[in-house]
Formats: C-alpha cells, structure tokens, sequence
C-alpha cells in the first residue's frame, strides 16, 4: 500500500509537471483521476497524494468504490444510461457524459440544481459518447431551462497521435466559448499537452497515474467484477 501510495505521489508530480510544460499552471487545470478498472486501494492512494476528484466510467464500478471509500469527489465520464442516472445521484458531483435530451431530461427529474458537462463528439467518432457539435446549443439550453447547472463542455481526444486532437479541442474551446461556458475537460494521458495548450480546464488521467489498467478496460461492460487490488 505504502509503495502504490509513493508510486501514485510521483505520477501526480509528474503529470502536474506536464501541464506545467505545457503552459499552464498547474494550480488552474482541475486533475481529474480516472480509476476504472482499478479497485479501491487507487482510489485511496490518489486521495492520499492529495487528488480529491475521482472520475468512473461504469455506474456499478463507481457504485463498489464510493461504498468502501470516502472523500472522493466522484465524476461519471463513461457512457450512461438514463435508467442508472438514479442510483448514482446520491453519488455523483459532476456529470461529464450528459450528451442527449433524455439524460438531460432524466438528469433533471432526478437531481435538479445537480452540475454537470456537456459531452461533445468532436472527432466525429461512429459510436462514440458525445453529442453532435451542431446540437450542443440546443442541449446546453435544454438542461439551463431545467435548473441544471451547465459547467461546461468534455471531449474525449480520439485514438489517433495527441496531435490529432488538437482540431476537436480547439472546436470544444470554441463552442464553450461561445456558450459562455467556463469549463473544457479535455485532455487525457496521451494527450494532455495538446489540451492545454488549446485552453484545458480539466484533465481526465488513469493511465500516466496508474499504470496499464489490468482488467478488459472500455467496452467491458458492467457485469465484470470490481477487481480486488
Ligand atoms: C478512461 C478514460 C480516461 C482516462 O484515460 P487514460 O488514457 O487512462 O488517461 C479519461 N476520460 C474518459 C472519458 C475515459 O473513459
């Protein structure tokens, strides 16, 4: 536990040393950890390095972690369905993947005044989470009209080289700017440089924190089990 808490300390050092180079404070750039795949013993480590945003993909991984430890303040970024919106409300402080009008709907029923971020397809990735850019405008005000409070705008880069990125977080800047909307999360391990640089408020990280995740990462679903280390 000991060594995982020392190992974790220096990859946020490292990272917060990356935004650096890349022309931000790191004080200003929110470091979202991502601890899918991993159990909870991650989760306390990263609490311990002094991160206290915490970020799941999948609503049972996140459900397991939040009951065996505190102080996280959890973020959902995965790909949600409407019918799990209500057992994470208790749970959940920012929705990163709000991206279509029954969620949002689903959203406001369920937990009006909650924050949340609009999830933009900036890559234009078939089967991606993300709303079309051209219907941002509508959601935005959509969940604004239903007492949401809209922080902001989140993309997810792509799989390409970090500079492929660049074209779809300079878009999701643009659109937040033009929506008068604070936060960007954009930026992950492979391409937070490039985030930055286009104006990244938030950056999501699992891998440059953690290491290779172990278990089948996206796509795997809900039903496997919560890995134990
Ligand atoms: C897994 C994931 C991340 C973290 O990705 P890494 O490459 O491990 O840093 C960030 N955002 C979302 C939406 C993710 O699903």
């Amino acid at each position: 536990m000991t060594d995982l808490c020392d190992k974790v300390a220096a990859n946020v050092d490292t990272v917060r040393e990356r935004i650096r180079s890349a022309g931000a404070d790191p004080a200003s750039v929110r470091l979202v950890a991502v601890t899918k795949g991993f159990g909870p013993s991650v989760v306390e480590a990263v609490l311990a390095a002094g991160v206290v945003d915490v970020a799941e993909s999948y609503a049972q991984e996140l459900e397991a972690k939040a009951a065996v430890v505190s102080g996280p303040r959890w973020h959902f970024v995965g790909r949600l369905q409407t019918n799990k919106v209500r057992r994470l409300v208790p749970l959940v402080e920012l929705w990163q993947s709000i991206d279509r009008p029954a969620l949002a709907r689903e959203l406001a029923h369920r937990a009006p005044g909650t924050r949340a971020l609009v999830q933009v397809n900036v890559a234009a990735e078939a089967g991606k989470g993300g709303c079309d850019p051209d219907d941002v405008a509508v959601l935005v005000d959509q969940l604004r009209r239903s007492a949401i409070d809209v922080a902001g705008l989140m993309a997810v880069g792509g799989m390409g080289p970090p500079e492929q990125a660049r074209p779809g977080f300079r878009l999701l800047a643009k659109l937040a700017d033009r929506l008068e909307l604070v936060e960007r999360s954009m930026g992950m391990s492979g391409d937070l440089e490039v985030a930055v640089e286009e104006g990244s408020t938030m950056v999501r990280i699992g891998r440059a924190l953690f290491g290779e995740r172990p278990s089948p990462s996206p796509g795997a679903g809900e039903a496997r089990r919560l890995p134990t280390n």
